[in-house]
């Protein structure tokens, strides 16, 4: 069994940081979200950092990437965005 995720991306260390590392902004809680901006949709999934204790790269996952989908009831937040068709690559 090969563990990826305790494996930096950069330089190849198994030298990540151990425990939950959250990111902030400095003005309230909220998560960093992931924006699907072809559809003018945001999703709010958080996004798990990863940190290398060796070179110090940040790499970045989705916890649940089955959220980003997008479906027929999510709604551009712009009401005036143009809407392209969903194409199969959305999913
Ligand atoms: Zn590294």
């Amino acid at each position: 069994m090969s563990n990826t995720t305790d494996v930096c991306s950069k330089c190849g260390g198994q030298s990540i940081v151990k425990g939950d590392i959250d990111l902030r902004t400095s003005k309230d809680l909220e998560l960093i979200m992931v924006v699907r901006k072809d559809h003018g949709v945001e999703k709010k999934v958080p996004l798990q950092p990863k940190v290398c204790g060796k070179c110090g790269f940040v790499d970045f996952y989705v916890q649940e990437p089955k959220n980003l989908k997008i479906g027929p009831t999510d709604k551009p937040i712009d009401p005036d965005f143009k809407q392209r068709p969903i194409l199969e690559y959305d999913f």
